[in-house]
């Protein structure tokens, strides 16, 4: 049939419906949402769904102006960061050039860029997994980067990006900071000096609220407004008033999420240093998970030994390089020390 369309979609961890799974494979945060949202959603008036929501998202935008310091014209709301990121690529990647994206990096940029038919390069992160600004030194129609990178949970420092930037003035530069909260800083202070930049962040992952599907764009007015300009050529209601209001109480509650993400970090810690006793080798990660290696063990056994125990972490088999990787993101002190006991007791067999 003439006409159709081919494509290679985007392939996202498991969902499994047992409650008794611990669930380590899709960065998802194991600490509830704020007990703001909690009251939020009860006292949701269900009359107020008869309407369309806001279609500008004023309440969010507020807030998050507020959290940053901004105007609410600095910022975008979609369906998740993933539509974002989707509006992104229309907005702002429709040079000849290719636009230039680590090998290793969130496996949707090379379906996004496939799907729109944007010309893409892939660079090879160096042989300890990390982005080498210097080969983003050429010739590009745009940049997309993790920050930090997924699924190595390498951070990049302020200097190096910004020492990207310099170099990179006449096209836009993304920076996808869906794990910042778990970083050390994010490139937002960066704003004023390097226009050509949009920072992507999502409800999903520090702020536990993955299901809720919100995410956000922060830029110079002008080229969020192409975005909103994408977004209103698209589902201009494309996040719906419940989102909105429970999104909001959580950027109002800074303190409870400060608050359990430092037990992540204090978690990701802990387990770090005791899978390395093991043999584990892991990169240093400032993320909500780690990506971790075992000379002497096949990974991909381990994978299968852990998912018959009812642990579910992330391996990537089509991915040359990560073969011999397991991505384990981190849940409770507690999923983490059963984790721990069953990799010691694989190890040990
Ligand atoms: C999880 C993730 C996203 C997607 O976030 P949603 O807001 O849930 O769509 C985007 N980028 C990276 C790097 C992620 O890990």
């Amino acid at each position: 049939m003439k006409g159709i369309r081919k494509i290679t979609p985007y392939v996202p961890g498991e969902q499994p419906d047992n409650p008794k799974i611990i669930k380590l494979n899709t960065n998802e945060n194991p600490y509830p949402p704020t007990p703001l949202a909690e009251q939020q959603l009860k006292n949701f008036d269900i009359r107020q769904l008869k309407r369309y929501n806001s279609v500008d998202n004023s309440q969010l935008k507020a807030a998050l102006a507020e959290k940053f310091g901004l105007t609410p014209e600095n910022f975008v709301i979609g369906n998740g960061s993933d539509e974002v990121l989707a509006f992104c690529f229309l907005a702002f990647f429709n040079s000849k050039d290719p636009i230039l994206f680590p090998d290793i990096t969130y496996g949707f940029y090379k379906v996004w860029a496939e799907l729109f038919n944007v010309p893409f390069k892939e660079i090879p992160l160096n042989d300890r997994f990390e982005i080498d600004i210097k080969d983003y030194q050429q010739e590009n129609g745009g940049i997309l980067l993790t920050n930090p990178n997924a699924p190595t949970g390498i951070f990049k420092s302020l200097s190096e990006i910004e020492a990207l930037l310099a170099v990179n003035q006449e096209v836009m530069v993304i920076i996808d900071e869906a794990y910042i909260d778990f970083a050390a800083s994010s490139a937002v202070t960066l704003l004023d000096k390097y226009p050509n930049m949009v920072i992507v962040r999502t409800f999903s992952k520090s702020s536990s609220l993955a299901g809720l599907r919100v995410g956000y764009a922060i830029g110079q007015p002008e080229y969020i407004q192409i975005i909103e300009s994408i977004k209103s050529s698209f589902n201009p209601y494309s996040v719906d008033s419940l989102a909105e209001d429970l999104a909001t109480a959580a950027v109002k509650d800074a303190a409870y999420y400060e608050e359990i993400n430092t037990t992540i970090c204090q978690t990701r810690e802990w387990f770090t240093e005791k899978i390395a006793e093991l043999g584990f080798q892991t990169c240093p990660s400032q993320t909500n998970f780690v990506l971790t290696t075992h000379p002497q063990h096949a990974i991909e056994d381990l994978f299968y030994f852990l998912e018959r125990h009812e642990v579910y972490v992330r391996y990537f088999p089509k991915v040359e390089r990560l073969k011999n990787y397991l991505r384990i993101s981190i849940g409770t002190p507690k999923e983490m020390e059963i984790v721990y006991q069953l990799l010691k007791e694989y190890t040990e067999q």
